[in-house]
């Protein structure tokens, strides 16, 4: 057991925590407060519970749970025991966790009792926790002792697995150590200017990077409260914005919000920062925002593995399209397919160096030095180009790339001259196996509110004005929406397996 000095993340944090023991931590729209002094004493609870279930200082306690207060103290009292929190999507169905829970051998398991206990469990202990907070974890909880310790932890050692969503090949757990997240904590928080007075507009899920650690860590960083919304949805989000100061979101929420006449210039009077992350926010989108409200959307780029690597400033140029220029203490570099690193504005493979870089993926050495190069670069797998300011622009997925007749077409290149049709809102272009080409350059289009029929004829001659021959779609298919996961990310694969077999 240690003091605040010791690299612990919970440590870490609690050195920070307000001197106001009663400040809030999270407020619930029901009106349900948890104060800094309620994540001082729970997580302690906590810690002391999950180790009476059998949990040892670098043991994984795994969490398929609703979003709630608890949960988020549950991953609280992990790090500060030395555990390692494994959060697993509550949308996944028991044949999936089944493989986390093989593979990653959780010490203890805590899902919502209604699920039961149908997965084998390899011998972890059984907890549970339901969406309002009760379940056999908090059982009596609140009437037990607390104390101030928490478990010593050296830089890397690891605080969370995260399972990537990889949409290719098995899913790999990013093992991140308390100085990964400790790293990124601070070089956001400060990078966003987080102030005494801040309070953070939270309605992502908190299984996932976004959520848990860019959003949780920066408010607990800063010793401020957020706005803990079970889930995004407009009429809440609506409710709770002119409380709040800052909003992290995924790209979709701002377009929803965008669709709602009642979203205008005073609803979003009282924010001083609207954040975008984890997928591409279109440059419509940023500028239709801009008109609503007078805001600039922040985007930033991160992964799983890395944490953040960039930000568009919070003084200075927010450039549409851009991610912005690395986060201080990250480096990136975009390189050639022999390795050799490329110039201004040359599209290529992204790699990033820096502490937020995890060390490797849970039990998968190989794996683990296939993506990483000399020198301790982390091969990020986006392609990218860095302009001469030092502007990041992402161009696409390297797995995204469409290889047709030989030559090379980014996605995303061709999706923004789709996108800049009248006629449409958004399009995702991938490759689907062709005889001929190898891959055809295939686009799924969603028309623009008010395009009364998307006319395909017209969208190709248009392209062909702006494109070369070869990246022109081949076929072009009408969709109401782009199939989305949870974080907003287009799923390429779905897409690509929808169009492979299905006739023209
Ligand atoms: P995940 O590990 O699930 O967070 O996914 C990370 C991937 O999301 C990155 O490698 C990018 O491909 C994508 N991503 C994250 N942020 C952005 C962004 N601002 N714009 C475009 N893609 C993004």
């Amino acid at each position: 057991m240690g003091g605040a000095t010791d690299a612990n993340l919970y440590a870490q944090l609690r050195a920070r925590f307000p001197r106001d023991a009663g400040a809030p931590f999270l407020e619930t729209p029901e009106g349900r407060v948890v104060r800094y002094a309620d994540v001082e004493a729970d997580t302690s609870r906590l810690a002391r519970r999950l180790r009476a279930l059998g949990a040892k200082r670098g043991d994984r306690v795994a969490a398929q749970v609703e979003k709630s207060p608890e949960a988020v103290l549950l991953y609280l009292a992990c790090v500060r025991a030395g555990l390692v929190f494994l959060p697993l999507n509550p949308a996944y169905r028991d044949a999936e966790v089944g493989f986390f829970l093989a593979d990653a051998e959780p010490a203890v398991v805590v899902r919502d009792p209604a699920r039961g206990e149908a997965v084998p469990q390899g011998g972890a202990a059984h907890a549970t926790l339901a969406a309002d907070g009760s379940g056999s974890l908090t059982d009596g909880l609140a009437a037990e002792p607390a104390d101030d310790a928490i478990a010593r932890a050296a830089p890397h050692e690891p605080a969370a697995i995260l399972y990537t969503s990889g949409t290719t090949g098995r899913a790999k757990g990013a093992v991140l150590s308390h100085e990964n997240l400790a790293s990124n904590a601070r070089a956001l928080h400060r990078a966003w200017g987080f102030r005494p007075d801040d309070v953070l507009l939270h309605a992502l899920p908190v299984f996932h990077a976004h959520g848990l650690f860019v959003a949780l860590h920066t408010s607990l960083w800063n010793g401020t409260g957020l706005l803990f919304l079970p889930r995004f949805e407009v009429d809440a989000v609506l409710a709770a914005l002119p409380r709040a100061t800052v909003m992290m979101g995924v790209p979709t929420y701002y377009t929803r919000l965008l669709a709602d006449p009642r979203f205008d210039r005073a609803r979003a009077g009282h924010v001083r920062l609207f954040v975008s992350g984890s997928a591409p926010l279109l440059a419509e989108t940023f500028e239709r925002f801009r008109a609503r409200t007078g805001h600039a959307i922040l985007e930033r780029y991160g992964m799983t593995e890395t944490g953040m690597n960039t930000s568009n400033p919070l003084d200075g140029e927010r450039v549409a399209g851009s991610v912005g220029p690395a986060l201080p203490g990250v480096e990136l570099r975009v390189c050639d397919e022999a390795g050799g690193v490329l110039g201004a504005n040359e599209v290529g493979a992204l790699e990033v160096r820096g502490p937020n870089v995890f060390r490797g993926y849970w039990r998968l050495p190989e794996k683990t030095a296939s993506e990483f190069r000399a020198g301790g670069w982390f091969a990020t797998g986006d392609l990218a180009r860095i302009d001469a300011r030092g502007y990041v622009h992402l161009v696409g997925r390297a797995k995204d790339l469409v290889i047709t007749g030989g030559l090379n077409v980014h996605p995303k290149e061709v999706e923004e001259v789709l996108d800049a049709h009248p006629d449409v809102l958004e399009s995702a272009v991938f490759g689907t196996p062709d005889p001929d080409f190898g891959e055809a350059v295939t686009a799924a289009v969603v028309p623009a509110a008010g395009a009364s029929m998307l006319d395909e004829r017209a969208l190709l001659a248009f392209a062909r004005e702006r494109l070369a021959g070869f990246k022109l779609p081949k076929r072009i298919v009408v969709l109401a929406e782009l199939p989305r996961n949870a974080m907003g990310k287009v799923q390429k694969a779905e897409l690509r397996a929808r169009y492979t077999r299905a006739e023209p």
